[in-house]
């Protein structure tokens, strides 16, 4: 093998520490696959309050405590800890960015009570971004490459090319940047701007603004070295349509030779369902019968009664206006009445929660629901569903289509990003790993639901479709290979 590279990874959030969603899951697995791969990656995040010192085993670094960080005209001090994520045969060193006056707090981005947004978000990860390369600097490990994921780490690349560009140690450095989301963008009023210690004339079009706001996910896209995001089509819809660019196709379009789109992988060390502890029971491709003890199960928990032969529809989300719940409760009357089940694990808009509470409560027999973010529920309902739905506006990639397939519970996505690159619509003869409709259009979820529920009477039919995605290979090495071709690209 040629030499092992060094690789620094950023992400806001990394499961098991922290999670809103699939970042989290792709800022654990995506690290532990590249070391698998021989290389020496650690990863760094903030740290928040909550993340436990004792159940981490979080020690501090001595040679890293009270790392000065200016943040306009205060300097904060930054502390480091550190800690592993450890499922896999090789360790992976996480460093923990703490200070108490930023990230001592219980939430990631908003306070969970009344869901808004910290006011001091800008201040916050303008400590991180700059805070992670004053750490770099005193710690003496130096990357080759730092991966930077999302708005919350867009200004590393620019700090690199601006502010630390003479600093012999910090500018052989390379960067990748990865989107997961670009309707997320961390866009601040253009007076934040001098907070960030970046050279003035930067606040430009050809730089950190956008719209009139200093943009870190631009700063990011502007400077990065090669960009990436987490699926293939997505990354093709952003850099060619104003939908999905969010403001940014422009800038994207101009960059697409630096832009690749690169599948998110699964872990399956954590979604696994012949070695996940957090189900009822395990089961494998050999083995569906076990497969229902965990619909009994599930549907229990959810005072429904169990009948193998009647389908449950499950849906796990964020719910946000991307996820398509609008067009589920506008076509949930109908759905409910073709003897299904259908339960939904959802946190976010409270609205959107009243309603589909509302609906549960018109159709006590046919529909379960729990608000609140709950792992061990997820998991269940990953097991014991025969089918999972993803109506999403957009997807950059999806996680749960994935999780769905593997644990033989067949998806019904909209045909968009990741997860039209990842579901193979059935085409009859057994073949397809699930059912996919185009329109953005309630009509047409329904019609999806409806052509699976036919397919879903014919057992052995049905059983096909199943393997098919349990048979899929979503591991991550592949996709970590392509990371880490790109690297290399990168340091040529
Ligand atoms: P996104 O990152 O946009 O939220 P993904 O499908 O990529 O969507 O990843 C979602 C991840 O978050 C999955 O691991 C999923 O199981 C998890 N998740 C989403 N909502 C919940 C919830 N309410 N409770 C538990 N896990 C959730």
């Amino acid at each position: 093998m040629s030499k092992p590279l060094n690789v620094l990874f950023l992400s806001s959030e990394v499961d098991p520490f922290a999670k809103t969603g699939g970042l989290a899951d792709v800022s654990s697995a995506l690290p532990q696959a590249i070391k698998e791969l021989g290389h020496e990656i650690r990863i760094m995040m903030p740290r928040y309050r909550f993340i436990s010192e004792r159940r981490y085993k979080l020690h501090d670094i001595i040679r890293l405590k009270e790392i000065p960080v200016p943040v306009g005209k205060i300097t904060e001090q930054g502390n480091v800890k550190s800690s592993f994520i450890s499922n896999l045969k090789e360790k992976v060193q996480v460093y923990f960015l703490d200070n108490a006056n930023y990230f001592g707090r219980d939430g990631i981005y908003q306070s969970p009570v009344g869901r808004k947004d910290y006011k001091d978000n800008d201040e916050r990860f303008i400590f991180f971004c700059r805070g992670v390369l004053e750490t770099l600097r005193r710690l003496g490990w130096q990357p080759d490459i730092i991966h930077c994921n999302d708005w919350q780490t867009g200004l590393v690349p620019a700090y690199l090319k601006t502010v630390f560009n003479q600093d012999s140690f910090l500018k052989p450095i390379k960067t990748v940047f990865t989107i997961h989301n670009m309707a997320y963008q961390g866009a601040f009023p253009a007076d934040t701007f001098q907070k960030s210690g970046l050279p003035k004339d930067l606040f430009r079009v050809d730089g950190a603004e956008a719209y009139g706001k200093f943009n870190f996910l631009k700063t990011g896209l502007f400077f990065a070295d090669s960009i990436t995001t987490v699926s293939r089509r997505y990354a093709e819809e952003i850099a060619t349509s104003e939908e999905f660019g969010a403001g940014l196709t422009g800038l994207l379009a101009k960059r697409k030779k630096d832009l690749h789109g690169i599948l998110n992988g699964i872990d399956y060390n954590v979604w696994n369902p012949a070695s996940d502890d957090l189900i009822y029971r395990k089961y494998d491709a050999k083995s569906l019968d076990a497969k229902l003890d965990n619909k009994r199960a599930l549907v229990t928990k959810f005072n429904l009664a169990f009948n193998e032969t009647t389908p449950v529809i499950g849906a796990i989300s964020r719910l946000v206006d991307q996820k398509g719940f609008d067009i589920v409760l506008e076509a949930l009357d109908e759905l409910l009445k073709l003897n299904v089940q259908f339960i939904l694990l959802g946190d976010g808009d409270k609205a959107t929660e009243k309603q589909f509470d509302a609906m549960q409560k018109k159709y006590p027999q046919h529909m379960g629901v729990f608000f609140g973010f709950d792992k061990e529920l997820a998991h269940l309902i990953e097991a014991g569903s025969d089918m999972f739905i993803m109506p999403s506006k957009y997807e950059p990639c999806g996680l749960n289509q994935m999780y769905s397939m593997r644990y033989g519970t067949v998806p019904i996505v909209r045909a968009t990003g990741g997860l039209d690159d990842t579901v193979e619509d059935y085409v009859g003869s057994g073949k397809g790993t699930g059912f996919k409709f185009e329109k953005y259009d309630p009509k047409e979820l329904l019609k999806a639901v409806q052509r699976a529920l036919k397919v879903f009477q014919q057992p052995e039919e049905w059983k096909k479709i199943m393997r098919n995605g349990m048979s899929k290979d979503f591991s991550w090495e592949h996709s970590a290979k392509q990371y880490v071709n790109l690297y290399k690209e990168l340091l040529k």
